[in-house]
């Protein structure tokens, strides 16, 4: 694939890698960074964060501190992010005096919902008709052939959050005001068919690799499950997506790991959605159902290693663990039946190290594999059931 890699231009194992963020996907990155003999450094300024407890080196700074970006600077030969909202200045300082990827002008377009529409549109892919909504003059333009639609914050949105549903004009005022008045983008609400995600990973040298194309199901704003087999979704939509995703990371001049999810409507059209800068938790069956990781795809990108291109090697489903499944009834809490879970087949459990179960919270998730779609669909009915997750 890219045999001209520049043996000068690789770092190595041996040497220290560092992550800007400390949470789930810091965790899964320094495991597979170890894994492959690195050394690690997190900077979080959680002394529990999840990355930080496994980690090498924690520095435990806010991400602007001059004297932890300098430690990481000391410490490392290289730096990625877990972490979108990571401001893109303090990538850019590090990027000074050592290997930076993604780079902070990439990680500021993901940052920024009406930057990253325009970039999609510049990239020529189809997105959801919007408006970005950032003054009353804005907010009176409107189009109404917009409404009904959801209204989210240009900036800091994850899970669902930073989003309210509006029909009227009215309504769409109100939740503007609710919302603060901060800059936003207004899209119209479309008849979703399912939802599919990209994990595309491109290299110094400009060349890509991707993970098969995963099919997400999404519950109340939040990643539930995702599958991945022949046949999960209609071939021309694969290539439709894998085209997208290519030319939204090429228009970046992208470096590392991004994630691209897509809506596919109800008329079989395709739309994308947002970009991830980083790991995304729809790749996560990559870590057991394929034979390269989406965390050894950042590690390659950012270390200047070969890119080959993953193959998946069981069909598989993985179950998002969120803190709900922690209590019984909605309020009595319970440790999930992990015995009973991992007595079915092919189930890997992974669990982030969070101490605090809440409602929503991303506390794990568990990647199903199997010789067959339908073996692997009915052990992940079951252990849904047994954990309490709404059948898919
Ligand atoms: P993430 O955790 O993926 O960053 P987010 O908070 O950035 O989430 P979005 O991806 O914008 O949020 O939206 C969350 C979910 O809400 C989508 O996956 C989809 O199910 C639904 N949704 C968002 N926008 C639309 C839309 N225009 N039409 C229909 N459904 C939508
Ligand atoms: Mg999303």
């Amino acid at each position: 694939m890219n045999a001209d890699v520049n043996a000068s231009d690789v770092i190595l194992p041996g040497t220290t890698l560092g992550v800007l963020g400390g949470g789930q996907l810091g965790r899964m990155w320094v495991q597979e960074a170890q894994a492959m003999g690195y050394f690690t450094a997190v900077l979080d300024a959680d002394p529990t964060s999840p990355a930080g407890l496994v980690s090498h080196h924690h520095i435990r700074t806010g991400y602007e501190d001059p004297q932890g970006l300098a430690k990481m600077a000391r410490l490392c030969t290289a730096v990625t992010t877990e972490f979108e909202n990571v401001p893109a200045a303090a990538l850019d300082l590090l990027a000074q005096s050592l290997r930076v990827s993604p780079a902070g002008s990439a990680v500021a377009i993901a940052q920024d919902r009406a930057a990253e529409k325009a970039h999609f549109v510049r990239c020529g892919v189809p997105v959801a008709p919007h408006a970005v909504i950032a003054s009353p003059d804005d907010l009176a333009g409107v189009a109404p052939d917009l409404l009904p639609g959801i209204l989210k914050t240009a900036r800091m949105g994850y899970d669902g959050k930073g989003q309210v549903r509006v029909a009227t004009p009215a309504e769409l005022a109100s939740a503007w005001n609710e919302l603060g008045g901060v800059p936003c983008v207004l899209e119209k609400m479309l008849p979703l068919a399912h939802e599919c995600s990209v994990i595309v990973a491109r290299g110094r040298d400009g060349s890509t690799a991707h993970l098969p194309v995963q099919r997400n199901l999404h519950r109340g704003g939040i990643l539930a499950v995702t599958e991945v087999y022949e046949g999960n979704l209609p071939p021309a939509l694969i290539s439709q997506a894998l085209d997208a995703a290519k030319s939204v990371a090429d228009g970046l001049q992208y470096v590392g790991v991004l994630c691209v999810e897509f809506f596919v409507l109800q008329d079989g059209s395709l739309v994308v959605n947002e970009i991830a800068p980083r790991p995304h938790n729809s790749g996560h069956y990559s870590q057991d159902a394929c034979d390269v990781s989406q965390f050894e795809l950042q590690l390659r990108c950012m270390t200047g290693l070969p890119l080959v291109q993953p193959r998946l090697h069981s069909p598989t489903i993985m179950l998002n663990l969120l803190g709900d499944l922690w209590f019984a009834h909605g309020t009595q809490a319970r440790t999930p039946a992990w015995e009973q879970v991992l007595a079915l087949p092919g189930c890997h459990l992974h669990l982030y190290g969070k101490r605090d179960a809440k409602p929503g919270r991303k506390m794990g998730h568990l990647n199903v594999t199997g010789a067959t779609p339908e073996a692997v669909r009915a052990t992940a009915l079951q252990a849904a059931a047994i954990l309490g997750i709404a059948p898919f």
